[in-house]
Protein backbone atom coordinates (compact mmCIF):
# COMPACT_ATOMS: atom_id res chain seq x y z
CA UNK A 1 0.00 0.00 0.00
CA UNK A 2 2.90 2.87 1.14
CA UNK A 3 4.71 2.99 -2.26
CA UNK A 4 8.04 4.50 -3.19
CA UNK A 5 5.82 7.19 -5.56
CA UNK A 6 3.39 8.26 -2.55
CA UNK A 7 6.47 9.16 -0.54
CA UNK A 8 8.19 11.18 -3.66
CA UNK A 9 4.58 12.90 -4.33
CA UNK A 10 3.83 13.27 -0.43
CA UNK A 11 6.90 15.49 -0.13
CA UNK A 12 5.65 17.89 -2.54
CA UNK A 13 1.99 18.61 -1.99
CA UNK A 14 1.56 20.06 -5.95
CA UNK A 15 -1.96 20.32 -7.23
CA UNK A 16 -0.74 19.78 -10.67
CA UNK A 17 -1.35 16.02 -11.70
CA UNK A 18 1.78 14.13 -11.24
CA UNK A 19 0.64 10.77 -13.48
CA UNK A 20 2.66 8.24 -12.18
CA UNK A 21 2.85 4.27 -12.28
CA UNK A 22 1.09 3.93 -9.50
CA UNK A 23 -2.81 3.30 -10.86
CA UNK A 24 -1.69 0.70 -13.66
CA UNK A 25 1.06 -1.30 -11.89
CA UNK A 26 -1.97 -2.37 -9.17
CA UNK A 27 -3.76 -5.83 -10.48
CA UNK A 28 -6.02 -6.36 -7.38
CA UNK A 29 -7.22 -9.91 -6.63
CA UNK A 30 -10.18 -11.79 -7.13
CA UNK A 31 -13.39 -9.66 -7.36
CA UNK A 32 -11.97 -6.59 -8.51
CA UNK A 33 -11.45 -4.87 -11.51
CA UNK A 34 -8.32 -3.46 -12.51
CA UNK A 35 -8.15 0.42 -12.56
CA UNK A 36 -7.28 2.13 -15.78
CA UNK A 37 -3.74 2.91 -16.00
CA UNK A 38 -3.01 6.74 -15.65
CA UNK A 39 -6.38 7.36 -14.95
CA UNK A 40 -6.49 11.60 -15.50
CA UNK A 41 -9.54 13.08 -13.34
CA UNK A 42 -11.17 15.71 -16.01
CA UNK A 43 -10.13 19.38 -14.28
CA UNK A 44 -13.23 20.62 -14.55
CA UNK A 45 -14.28 17.84 -12.07
CA UNK A 46 -11.19 17.97 -9.63
CA UNK A 47 -10.78 20.21 -6.42
CA UNK A 48 -8.90 23.45 -6.68
CA UNK A 49 -7.04 22.61 -3.95
CA UNK A 50 -6.36 18.52 -3.04
CA UNK A 51 -5.03 18.49 0.11
CA UNK A 52 -7.86 16.58 2.36
CA UNK A 53 -4.70 15.52 5.06
CA UNK A 54 -5.68 14.90 8.74
CA UNK A 55 -2.10 16.36 9.65
CA UNK A 56 -0.60 18.12 8.32
CA UNK A 57 -3.36 19.65 6.85
CA UNK A 58 -4.22 22.20 4.32
CA UNK A 59 -2.88 25.62 4.66
CA UNK A 60 -4.44 28.35 2.83
CA UNK A 61 -2.73 30.94 0.86
CA UNK A 62 -3.53 33.78 2.90
CA UNK A 63 -1.09 32.33 5.39
CA UNK A 64 1.41 32.02 3.22
CA UNK A 65 1.39 35.73 2.43
CA UNK A 66 1.13 36.69 5.88
CA UNK A 67 4.34 34.60 6.21
CA UNK A 68 5.91 36.46 3.42
CA UNK A 69 4.32 39.38 4.93
CA UNK A 70 5.97 38.73 8.35
CA UNK A 71 9.18 39.48 6.57
CA UNK A 72 12.20 40.47 9.24
CA UNK A 73 10.69 38.48 12.59
CA UNK A 74 11.91 35.38 10.84
CA UNK A 75 15.33 35.03 11.73
CA UNK A 76 15.55 36.98 14.69
CA UNK A 77 15.97 36.26 18.41
CA UNK A 78 12.74 34.30 20.51
CA UNK A 79 14.57 36.21 23.64
CA UNK A 80 13.25 39.67 22.18
CA UNK A 81 10.14 41.70 22.16
CA UNK A 82 8.79 41.17 18.34
CA UNK A 83 8.71 37.22 19.02
CA UNK A 84 7.25 37.34 22.22
CA UNK A 85 5.10 39.74 20.94
CA UNK A 86 4.31 36.84 18.42
CA UNK A 87 3.91 34.31 21.20
CA UNK A 88 1.58 36.47 23.05
CA UNK A 89 -0.59 37.72 20.37
CA UNK A 90 -1.24 33.44 19.64
CA UNK A 91 -2.00 32.78 23.38
CA UNK A 92 -4.27 35.83 23.53
CA UNK A 93 -6.30 34.94 20.19
CA UNK A 94 -6.13 31.65 21.56
CA UNK A 95 -8.35 32.62 24.22
CA UNK A 96 -10.29 34.45 22.36
CA UNK A 97 -11.54 31.54 20.13
CA UNK A 98 -11.62 29.25 22.27
CA UNK A 99 -13.44 31.48 24.71
CA UNK A 100 -10.91 30.18 27.48
CA UNK A 101 -12.32 31.06 30.90
CA UNK A 102 -9.97 33.71 32.51
CA UNK A 103 -9.27 31.30 35.54
CA UNK A 104 -7.22 29.10 33.68
CA UNK A 105 -3.71 29.29 31.78
CA UNK A 106 -2.61 28.91 28.46
CA UNK A 107 1.23 27.31 27.78
CA UNK A 108 3.26 26.42 24.67
CA UNK A 109 6.20 24.34 24.16
CA UNK A 110 8.35 22.97 21.91
CA UNK A 111 7.59 19.23 20.53
CA UNK A 112 3.91 18.91 19.85
CA UNK A 113 1.58 16.56 21.41
CA UNK A 114 3.49 13.61 21.23
CA UNK A 115 5.80 15.41 23.57
CA UNK A 116 3.16 16.51 25.44
CA UNK A 117 1.59 13.00 26.94
CA UNK A 118 5.20 12.58 28.17
CA UNK A 119 4.87 15.73 30.66
CA UNK A 120 1.36 14.57 31.78
CA UNK A 121 3.11 11.25 32.39
CA UNK A 122 6.01 12.62 34.31
CA UNK A 123 4.23 15.47 35.65
CA UNK A 124 0.39 15.39 35.71
CA UNK A 125 -0.32 12.08 37.13
CA UNK A 126 0.60 11.02 40.68
CA UNK A 127 -0.20 7.30 40.64
CA UNK A 128 -2.91 6.11 38.25
CA UNK A 129 -4.39 7.42 35.31
CA UNK A 130 -7.45 6.08 33.85
CA UNK A 131 -7.55 6.24 29.46
CA UNK A 132 -10.57 5.73 27.73
CA UNK A 133 -8.59 4.11 24.20
CA UNK A 134 -10.76 3.97 21.18
CA UNK A 135 -7.78 4.86 18.37
CA UNK A 136 -4.39 5.06 17.82
CA UNK A 137 -3.44 8.03 19.29
CA UNK A 138 -5.57 7.48 22.89
CA UNK A 139 -3.56 4.24 22.80
CA UNK A 140 -0.46 5.89 22.23
CA UNK A 141 -0.92 8.08 25.32
CA UNK A 142 -1.74 4.88 27.43
CA UNK A 143 1.49 3.63 26.05
CA UNK A 144 3.70 6.63 27.45
CA UNK A 145 1.95 6.26 30.83
CA UNK A 146 2.15 2.67 30.92
CA UNK A 147 5.99 2.56 30.62
CA UNK A 148 6.21 5.10 33.31
CA UNK A 149 8.11 3.18 35.97
CA UNK A 150 6.83 5.16 38.98
CA UNK A 151 3.58 4.56 38.41
CA UNK A 152 0.85 2.51 39.53
CA UNK A 153 -0.86 0.46 36.93
CA UNK A 154 -3.52 1.93 34.62
CA UNK A 155 -6.68 1.58 34.06
CA UNK A 156 -8.20 1.33 30.47
CA UNK A 157 -11.31 1.42 29.02
CA UNK A 158 -11.00 0.67 25.74
CA UNK A 159 -13.86 0.19 22.77
CA UNK A 160 -13.16 -1.01 19.77
CA UNK A 161 -12.10 0.97 16.70
CA UNK A 162 -15.12 2.77 15.48
CA UNK A 163 -17.03 3.16 19.06
CA UNK A 164 -15.91 4.52 21.59
CA UNK A 165 -15.44 3.24 25.61
CA UNK A 166 -18.00 4.60 28.09
CA UNK A 167 -16.73 7.90 30.39
CA UNK A 168 -16.95 5.41 33.25
CA UNK A 169 -15.90 6.82 36.94
CA UNK A 170 -12.86 4.76 39.10
CA UNK A 171 -12.28 5.78 42.60
CA UNK A 172 -8.46 4.48 42.17
CA UNK A 173 -7.60 7.00 39.40
CA UNK A 174 -6.24 10.42 40.24
CA UNK A 175 -6.49 11.32 36.09
CA UNK A 176 -8.96 10.54 33.37
CA UNK A 177 -7.71 10.93 29.83
CA UNK A 178 -9.58 10.64 26.52
CA UNK A 179 -9.39 12.60 23.21
CA UNK A 180 -11.49 14.93 21.98
CA UNK A 181 -11.08 13.61 18.33
CA UNK A 182 -9.82 10.35 17.75
CA UNK A 183 -7.86 11.53 14.35
CA UNK A 184 -7.28 7.91 13.49
CA UNK A 185 -10.82 6.42 13.71
CA UNK A 186 -12.82 9.68 13.39
CA UNK A 187 -14.46 8.98 16.49
CA UNK A 188 -15.52 11.92 18.71
CA UNK A 189 -15.77 11.91 22.34
CA UNK A 190 -17.44 14.94 23.98
CA UNK A 191 -15.59 16.64 27.06
CA UNK A 192 -17.33 15.71 29.87
CA UNK A 193 -16.09 14.84 33.74
CA UNK A 194 -17.13 11.34 34.44
CA UNK A 195 -20.31 11.14 36.49
CA UNK A 196 -18.88 10.97 40.43
CA UNK A 197 -15.79 12.27 39.55
CA UNK A 198 -13.98 14.15 42.70
CA UNK A 199 -12.17 17.35 43.03
CA UNK A 200 -9.11 15.67 43.30
CA UNK A 201 -9.65 13.47 40.05
CA UNK A 202 -7.94 15.90 36.63
CA UNK A 203 -9.59 15.34 33.07
CA UNK A 204 -6.49 15.15 30.24
CA UNK A 205 -8.14 15.73 27.19
CA UNK A 206 -6.78 15.15 23.80
CA UNK A 207 -7.95 17.86 21.88
CA UNK A 208 -5.11 18.09 19.22
CA UNK A 209 -7.50 17.75 16.23
CA UNK A 210 -10.42 19.06 17.90
CA UNK A 211 -9.28 22.26 18.39
CA UNK A 212 -10.42 25.17 16.58
CA UNK A 213 -13.14 23.22 15.05
CA UNK A 214 -14.95 21.64 18.33
CA UNK A 215 -17.09 23.92 20.80
CA UNK A 216 -15.16 22.84 24.02
CA UNK A 217 -16.43 23.53 28.13
CA UNK A 218 -13.66 24.19 29.96
CA UNK A 219 -15.16 23.68 32.95
CA UNK A 220 -14.83 19.69 31.99
CA UNK A 221 -11.36 19.72 31.13
CA UNK A 222 -8.33 20.33 33.60
CA UNK A 223 -6.03 19.90 30.61
CA UNK A 224 -6.90 20.67 27.09
CA UNK A 225 -3.61 20.20 24.64
CA UNK A 226 -3.49 20.09 20.79
CA UNK A 227 -0.83 20.99 18.12
CA UNK A 228 -1.16 23.61 15.03
CA UNK A 229 -0.87 21.22 12.07
CA UNK A 230 -4.59 20.05 12.54
CA UNK A 231 -7.51 22.65 12.20
CA UNK A 232 -5.21 25.88 13.00
CA UNK A 233 -3.14 25.04 9.44
CA UNK A 234 0.03 25.73 10.96
CA UNK A 235 3.21 23.36 11.38
CA UNK A 236 3.98 20.67 13.40
CA UNK A 237 6.25 20.62 16.55
CA UNK A 238 4.51 22.90 19.21
CA UNK A 239 2.33 21.96 21.98
CA UNK A 240 -0.42 24.59 23.28
CA UNK A 241 -2.09 23.46 27.07
CA UNK A 242 -4.98 25.07 28.58
CA UNK A 243 -4.69 23.99 32.16
CA UNK A 244 -7.24 24.85 35.31
CA UNK A 245 -6.48 26.52 38.17
CA UNK A 246 -6.61 22.45 40.00
CA UNK A 247 -3.95 21.08 36.42
CA UNK A 248 -1.80 24.18 37.48
CA UNK A 249 -1.99 23.23 41.02
CA UNK A 250 -1.10 19.56 40.30
CA UNK A 251 1.46 20.09 37.97
CA UNK A 252 3.31 21.92 41.02
CA UNK A 253 2.76 19.70 43.27
CA UNK A 254 3.36 16.51 41.22
CA UNK A 255 7.04 18.40 40.58
CA UNK A 256 7.82 18.62 44.42
CA UNK A 257 7.60 14.65 44.69
CA UNK A 258 11.18 13.80 46.01
CA UNK A 259 10.50 10.28 44.18
CA UNK A 260 9.85 11.37 40.45
CA UNK A 261 12.55 13.48 38.29
CA UNK A 262 11.31 15.34 36.00
CA UNK A 263 13.47 16.17 32.87
CA UNK A 264 13.56 19.81 32.65
CA UNK A 265 12.57 19.89 29.20
CA UNK A 266 9.16 18.13 30.21
CA UNK A 267 8.41 20.22 33.14
CA UNK A 268 5.04 22.08 32.71
CA UNK A 269 5.69 24.60 35.74
CA UNK A 270 8.78 25.70 33.99
CA UNK A 271 6.31 26.07 30.49
CA UNK A 272 3.49 27.73 31.90
CA UNK A 273 6.42 30.23 33.30
CA UNK A 274 7.64 30.89 30.64
CA UNK A 275 4.66 31.42 28.69
CA UNK A 276 3.29 33.85 30.84
CA UNK A 277 6.71 35.86 29.29
CA UNK A 278 5.84 34.90 25.80
CA UNK A 279 8.58 32.36 25.74
CA UNK A 280 9.41 28.96 25.39
CA UNK A 281 11.87 26.76 26.99
CA UNK A 282 14.10 26.49 24.13
CA UNK A 283 13.88 27.90 20.57
CA UNK A 284 10.66 27.76 18.80
CA UNK A 285 9.30 27.58 14.81
CA UNK A 286 8.68 31.18 14.37
CA UNK A 287 7.16 30.30 11.08
CA UNK A 288 4.54 28.01 12.40
CA UNK A 289 3.77 30.71 15.07
CA UNK A 290 2.70 33.17 12.27
CA UNK A 291 1.00 30.51 10.21
CA UNK A 292 -1.15 29.91 13.39
CA UNK A 293 -1.73 33.56 14.40
CA UNK A 294 -3.06 34.32 10.53
CA UNK A 295 -5.50 31.08 11.24
CA UNK A 296 -6.54 32.26 14.63
CA UNK A 297 -7.00 35.83 13.59
CA UNK A 298 -9.03 34.31 9.91
CA UNK A 299 -11.37 32.13 12.29
CA UNK A 300 -12.15 34.96 15.08
CA UNK A 301 -12.58 37.43 12.33
CA UNK A 302 -15.12 35.73 9.71
CA UNK A 303 -17.03 34.90 13.31
CA UNK A 304 -14.88 32.72 15.96
CA UNK A 305 -14.90 29.14 17.35
CA UNK A 306 -18.61 28.87 16.44
CA UNK A 307 -18.51 29.97 12.74
CA UNK A 308 -14.97 27.06 12.21
CA UNK A 309 -17.14 24.23 13.89
CA UNK A 310 -20.30 24.97 11.94
CA UNK A 311 -17.41 25.22 8.49
CA UNK A 312 -16.61 21.76 9.69
CA UNK A 313 -19.67 20.06 10.67
CA UNK A 314 -21.00 21.32 6.87
CA UNK A 315 -18.05 19.85 5.05
CA UNK A 316 -18.11 16.73 6.84
CA UNK A 317 -22.39 16.32 6.54
CA UNK A 318 -21.32 16.42 2.63
CA UNK A 319 -18.77 13.28 2.91
CA UNK A 320 -21.44 11.78 5.44
CA UNK A 321 -24.05 11.88 3.76
CA UNK A 322 -22.39 10.95 0.27
CA UNK A 323 -20.77 7.66 1.85
CA UNK A 324 -24.46 6.77 3.34
CA UNK A 325 -26.21 7.21 -0.32
CA UNK A 326 -22.98 5.21 -1.85
CA UNK A 327 -23.62 1.53 -3.12
CA UNK A 328 -19.98 0.90 -2.32
CA UNK A 329 -19.35 3.43 0.83
CA UNK A 330 -20.44 3.73 4.36
CA UNK A 331 -19.07 5.79 7.22
CA UNK A 332 -16.73 3.63 9.57
CA UNK A 333 -18.15 5.03 12.87
CA UNK A 334 -21.66 3.42 12.83
CA UNK A 335 -23.38 5.84 15.59
CA UNK A 336 -23.82 9.41 13.45
CA UNK A 337 -23.48 11.44 17.05
CA UNK A 338 -20.08 9.69 17.06
CA UNK A 339 -18.73 10.81 14.07
CA UNK A 340 -16.08 13.27 13.42
CA UNK A 341 -16.95 16.80 12.17
CA UNK A 342 -13.25 17.02 11.06
CA UNK A 343 -11.78 13.30 9.92
CA UNK A 344 -14.22 11.41 8.04
CA UNK A 345 -13.50 7.49 8.09
CA UNK A 346 -15.43 5.96 5.02
CA UNK A 347 -15.35 2.43 4.65
CA UNK A 348 -14.91 0.91 1.34
CA UNK A 349 -16.54 -2.38 0.32
CA UNK A 350 -14.47 -5.48 -0.98
CA UNK A 351 -15.45 -4.54 -4.62
CA UNK A 352 -13.12 -1.59 -4.46
CA UNK A 353 -9.46 -1.60 -4.32
CA UNK A 354 -9.27 1.29 -1.13
CA UNK A 355 -5.19 1.50 -1.71
CA UNK A 356 -5.69 1.66 -5.77
CA UNK A 357 -8.16 4.51 -5.33
CA UNK A 358 -6.43 6.88 -2.90
CA UNK A 359 -2.98 6.30 -5.46
CA UNK A 360 -5.36 7.62 -8.00
CA UNK A 361 -6.63 10.10 -6.69
CA UNK A 362 -3.00 10.88 -5.52
CA UNK A 363 -1.44 11.25 -8.60
CA UNK A 364 -4.16 13.22 -9.58
CA UNK A 365 -2.75 15.71 -6.75
CA UNK A 366 -5.54 14.93 -4.37
CA UNK A 367 -3.53 14.22 -1.48
CA UNK A 368 -3.85 12.12 1.88
CA UNK A 369 -7.08 10.34 1.83
CA UNK A 370 -5.32 7.12 2.78
CA UNK A 371 -6.78 5.39 6.26
CA UNK A 372 -4.81 5.77 9.25
CA UNK A 373 -2.15 2.37 8.41
CA UNK A 374 -3.08 0.08 11.38
CA UNK A 375 -7.15 0.89 11.23
CA UNK A 376 -7.77 -0.57 8.07
CA UNK A 377 -6.44 -0.44 4.45
CA UNK A 378 -9.75 -0.76 3.15
CA UNK A 379 -11.17 2.59 3.82
CA UNK A 380 -10.21 6.33 2.85
CA UNK A 381 -9.94 9.04 5.42
CA UNK A 382 -11.25 12.67 4.30
CA UNK A 383 -10.07 15.78 6.34
CA UNK A 384 -12.79 18.72 6.65
CA UNK A 385 -11.15 21.00 8.85
CA UNK A 386 -12.62 24.43 8.55
CA UNK A 387 -9.67 25.43 5.99
CA UNK A 388 -10.96 23.08 3.42
CA UNK A 389 -13.35 24.44 1.22
CA UNK A 390 -17.15 22.69 0.47
CA UNK A 391 -16.96 23.37 -3.18
CA UNK A 392 -12.96 20.75 -3.19
CA UNK A 393 -15.30 18.35 -0.47
CA UNK A 394 -17.74 18.00 -3.11
CA UNK A 395 -15.27 17.86 -5.95
CA UNK A 396 -13.12 15.17 -4.28
CA UNK A 397 -16.54 13.42 -4.26
CA UNK A 398 -17.45 13.65 -7.67
CA UNK A 399 -13.75 12.42 -8.42
CA UNK A 400 -13.90 9.37 -6.85
CA UNK A 401 -17.78 9.00 -8.30
CA UNK A 402 -16.09 9.02 -11.65
CA UNK A 403 -13.33 7.36 -10.87
CA UNK A 404 -15.46 4.45 -10.14
CA UNK A 405 -17.31 5.32 -13.24
CA UNK A 406 -14.24 4.64 -15.50
CA UNK A 407 -13.50 1.76 -13.36
CA UNK A 408 -16.52 -0.40 -14.12
CA UNK A 409 -16.07 0.55 -17.83
CA UNK A 410 -12.34 -0.97 -18.08
C1 LIG B 1 -1.92 14.32 15.36
C2 LIG B 1 -2.39 13.89 16.69
C3 LIG B 1 -1.52 13.68 17.76
C4 LIG B 1 -0.03 13.83 17.61
O1 LIG B 1 0.32 15.17 17.46
P1 LIG B 1 1.84 15.59 17.28
O2 LIG B 1 1.81 17.07 17.42
O3 LIG B 1 2.27 15.10 15.93
O4 LIG B 1 2.62 14.91 18.34
C5 LIG B 1 -2.05 13.33 18.98
N1 LIG B 1 -3.37 13.16 19.16
C6 LIG B 1 -4.24 13.33 18.14
C7 LIG B 1 -5.70 13.12 18.41
C8 LIG B 1 -3.78 13.69 16.89
O5 LIG B 1 -4.64 13.86 15.88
Amino acid sequence: MRSGHETDSATVPTLAPTPGPGAGALVPGTGREPLAPGLVIPEALKPRDGRFGSGPSKIRDAQLAALSGAGRILGTSHRQAPVKGLVRSVLAGLRELLEIPETHEIALGNGGAAAFWDIATAGLVQHRIAHQVCGEFSHRFAESTRSAPFLGTQIIDSAEYGSRPANAFHAEADAYAWAQNETSTGVVTPTRRPAGATQDQITIVDGVSGAGAIVTDFSQADVYYFSPQKAFSSEGGLWFAVLSPAAVERAHRVAERRDRWIPPFLSLPAAIENSRKGQTYNTPSITSLILMADQIEWMCRNGGLRWAAGQAAYSSDLVYSWAEAHPHMKPFVRTPEHRSPVTCVIDVDETIDAPALAQVLRSNGILDVEPYRTVSSSQLRIATFPSVEFDDVRSLLDSIDWILSQWNRT
